[in-house]
């Protein structure tokens, strides 16, 4: 089943020819054309740091990186980076050999898959899954093989048999996701090491997609699947500027990982963006150095909105997972008497002037999606409070 929503493309070759119009594009083009609130695409409506504005601003103004910087990324982030993965997770990496900057984690996830599967290769992916690697594995000519997370007692959880079961001798690598979008699930420690225990056992690779690393709440806990025993020299680690700086439009990402797995991801990244974002390398440098307190208040602030959402969503009449990280909540519309999640959210705009995703695209069994429905909560709070009381109209029709 498609990814994402089709729409006839004649031209398009055998690989693409499910995926159409990615998801997110449709849904923020259906907020402009109706005026809606866009509790859809995950972007923050508060741009970040104000000092790391103007760290780009200078620089753009210095001339550095107007001209190509260097393939790999500039030193100074990579530098960052490093530092980041061992103050944060005790994960030391070589800046010179075992990190790259990407165009974001975009570019990070498709250039991973390009160069370490080889056709026909099966990739297991926990379901519901991110749009961009469905199309990435297909444009890798790869196989995805979904483990579906389940709901249960308010979360959607990985069932660890399944995920052993769909391994088989074909498949390569496991493409990981916590904390996850859609579903806010963060994994447990002892879920991840399972996890690592299967990779090693199996020879697999890893590729683990981090970006929303600093967005954990309550008890919920990050632990990188690259500091588990085994893992470090199978792991590609993904991160993003986007979410944590809250620059989305900056393409600022990055993978570390061993030598020989970070020159294998350059080889394809060298021939899909080459270099990108210049001077945002620089500022996004400066963002990793800034004090931890940064990243608390950040997480703090969220969480705050979360809560606002989750209590509005369920006083609406939704029933509302409430996630241990990201900064989406996926809800459940069977109380409100529906069953299509697509068809909801293409009337939502008439019925309520709101915007949200239907978690149906991310899975390969649609039905399985169907009732589910995802609300981003990065945006200002007087939004949130705006969307939660149209949304509360629903239930009165
Ligand atoms: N992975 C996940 C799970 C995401 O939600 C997103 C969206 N930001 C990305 C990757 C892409 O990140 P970027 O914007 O850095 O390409
Ligand atoms: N990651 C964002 C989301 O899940 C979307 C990014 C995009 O549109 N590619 O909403």
């Amino acid at each position: 089943m498609a990814a994402m929503t089709s729409t006839a493309r004649p031209h398009l070759n055998r690989r693409l020819a499910e995926f159409g119009t990615t998801i997110f594009a449709e849904m923020s083009a259906l907020a402009q054309s109706t005026g809606s609130i866009n509790l859809g695409q995950g972007f923050p409506d508060t741009d970040g740091p104000e000092e790391i504005r103007e760290a780009a601003v200078r620089a753009l103004r210095d001339g550095r990186g107007n001209q190509y910087p260097p393939g790999p990324g500039v030193p100074e982030l990579r530098t960052a980076v490093a530092a980041h993965q061992l103050r944060r997770y005790g994960l030391s990496y070589d800046p010179d050999t075992e990190v790259l900057v990407t165009a974001g984690a975009t570019e990070a996830i498709a250039a991973s898959l390009l160069a370490l599967l080889e056709p026909g290769d099966e990739v297991v992916a926990l379901e519901p899954y991110y749009d961009s690697y469905a199309a990435s594995i297909a444009m890798a000519g790869g196989r995805r093989v979904p483990v579906t997370l389940r709901p249960h007692d308010g979360a959607f959880r990985l069932d660890l048999d399944e995920l052993r079961a769909a391994v088989t001798d074909r498949t390569r690598l496991l493409l990981l996701n916590t904390p996850h979008n859609p579903t806010g699930t963060v994994l447990t420690r002892a879920e991840l090491a399972a996890v690592a225990e299967l990779a090693v056992e199996r020879n697999l690779l890893v590729v683990t997609d981090e970006v929303y690393e600093h967005l954990v709440f309550d008890d919920a806990e990050h632990i990188p699947l690259a500091t588990f025993p085994g893992m470090r020299e199978r792991t590609v680690t993904i991160g993003s500027a986007g979410k944590t700086y809250s620059f989305t439009g900056w393409k600022v990402g990055w993978v570390t990982a061993a030598p020989e797995l970070v020159s294998a991801v350059r080889s394809a990244k060298q021939f899909l963006t080459y270099v990108a974002s210049g001077p945002f390398q620089y500022a996004v440098a400066e963002a990793l150095a800034l004090p931890d307190s940064y990243l608390d208040d950040f997480r703090r602030d969220m969480l705050a909105r979360r809560d606002i959402l989750a209590e509005g969503l369920t006083a609406a009449g939704f029933a509302v997972f409430r996630p241990a990280g990201t900064y989406f909540i996926t809800t459940d519309i069977s109380p409100l008497g529906e069953k299509d999640g697509f068809a909801f959210c293409r009337s939502l705009p008439e019925r309520a002037g709101v915007v949200a995703i239907p978690n149906a695209v991310f899975y390969d069994d649609r039905a399985a999606g169907a009732p589910y429905v995802r609300f981003a909560f990065c945006k200002r709070k007087g939004v949130i409070e705006a969307a939660i009381e149209r949304l509360s109209e629903l239930r009165k029709r």
